[in-house]
């Protein structure tokens, strides 16, 4: 077959997507985007979809992909830009602020080190231009779709316990943690709204993110236990659990939602493809919320296996690049996150001792503040590399 055949193959190649949350979308559009037919799948209906109380601190990789997409300039107004990364390490004393300036030079124009977004205004854009698309079938709240052609690339986008993947025969390893992490919205006063903060406590990271005005959302890691019975305080027994926590001058007046806690594992399928299927976003690899990289790391996949299908090549091909293709970056970002939330949750007095130097010397030192800022938002497979326009 020659090059211009492949082409047109994969042109003709319908896919199916099992799984319409904010990784589904995105693999859909992206490949509707490149002119492919896309069939997505999603036992839970749109208002459904749109519904859960979340918000994602969104990095310049996924931003690429938003503004590649079309979708950025559409979602600018709901997406709150915050231009100053508090990180503090409450046991060991020390503070590091990363600022715009520590982003890479390409980076510096677009306003923010990062941004948070809600799920609901994400769901809801994204749900409303794939059903715009005439290259994509929706077929949500259960509604039985095609079975799919033999030659189909077919996409695993269901989620970390994928009924795919357990269908494809594949295992995972995982830890799961004794942390869990308890989700509120909350207003607080005392920080700055283009702030965000990653407070580390002995009982597990804190992370506070501007949703817009004096509005935060918090991500408090602590044992699961403990954050079952947070979640189920009356609201002012709650904000003043929260006030006992956050560092002097920042102060919680009101609850917007009912928290939610969370198990938290790490999480990577033995392996990313198996014949003409792929597992994309959580339900191939899950890591803990630390940092704000797990749908990053998704949107990721999801910009490697549009590139495997630009490509070209049968299903089957497309599927194998795919799956050699995602390993180093989903490891690397794995294991960081893994280490901060091992080494920065305790009061172990080696491990303060090392935490302190190390938080002196990145709060000395700009280059390292910007090989992490690299390695945070635009993965650390782009570490040294030029980034694209
Ligand atoms: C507490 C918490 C805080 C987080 N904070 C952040 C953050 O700040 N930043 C960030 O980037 N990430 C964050 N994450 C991670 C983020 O939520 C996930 O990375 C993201 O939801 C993964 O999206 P997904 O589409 O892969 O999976 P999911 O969101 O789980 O979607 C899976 C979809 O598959 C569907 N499905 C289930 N079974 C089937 C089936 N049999 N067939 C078809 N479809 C099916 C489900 O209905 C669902 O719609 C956080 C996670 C947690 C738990």
């Amino acid at each position: 077959m020659t090059r211009h055949t492949l082409v047109m193959a994969s042109f003709l190649m319908e896919t199916h997507v099992m799984g319409a949350g904010p990784t589904g979308c995105m693999v859909a559009l992206a490949l509707a985007h490149q002119n492919q037919r896309v069939v997505l799948f999603d036992p839970q209906n749109s208002k459904a979809l749109a519904a859960r109380s979340r918000a994602y601190a969104i990095t310049h990789s996924s931003r690429r992909l938003m503004q590649r997409l079309g979708v950025w300039d559409e979602l600018r107004k709901d997406l709150v830009a915050f231009e100053q990364l508090d990180l503090r390490d409450l046991a060991a004393g020390r503070q590091v602020l990363f600022v715009s300036d520590d982003l890479a030079e390409k980076n510096r124009g677009h306003h923010g080190i990062g941004w948070i977004l809600d799920h609901r205004p994400l769901m809801t854009a994204l749900l409303q231009r794939l059903q715009e698309s005439a290259l994509v079938q929706l077929h949500l709240g259960g509604e039985a779709a095609p079975i799919p052609s033999p030659d189909s690339l077919v996409i695993a986008a269901d989620g970390p316990s994928s009924p795919t993947r357990e269908s494809w025969g594949i295992g995972c390893w995982q830890h799961r943690y004794r942390q869990g992490c308890l989700t509120a919205k909350v207003v607080l006063r005392g920080v700055q709204a283009n702030q965000a903060c990653e407070l580390f406590r002995p009982e597990g990271p804190l992370a506070v993110l501007p949703l817009g005005n004096d509005h935060f959302q918090v991500v408090w890691s602590a044992p699961m236990q403990r954050c079952q019975d947070r979640s189920a305080l009356p609201p002012s027994e709650f904000l003043d659990q929260l006030a006992g926590i956050l560092p002097q001058g920042i102060d919680p007046d009101l609850l917007l939602d009912q928290p939610k806690a969370f198990p938290q594992q790490w999480m990577l399928a033995r392996r990313l493809s198996r014949g003409r299927g792929v597992l994309v976003g959580e339900a191939g690899h899950r890591c803990h919320p630390v940092g704000g990289q797990g749908l990053n790391l998704c949107w990721r996949d999801v910009d490697v296996l549009v590139k495997s299908v630009q490509k070209g090549g049968t299903a089957k091909r497309i599927a194998a690049r795919y799956g050699r293709q995602r390993w180093i970056d989903l490891i690397l970002v794995g294991t960081a996150t893994d280490l901060l939330v091992r080494c920065f949750s305790n009061r172990i007095g080696l491990l303060v001792v090392f935490r302190r130097i190390a938080l002196q010397l990145l709060k000395q030192s700009r280059g390292l503040r910007q090989v992490s800022l690299r390695a945070m938002t635009d993965g650390p497979l782009q570490i040294g590399q030029a980034l694209p326009d």
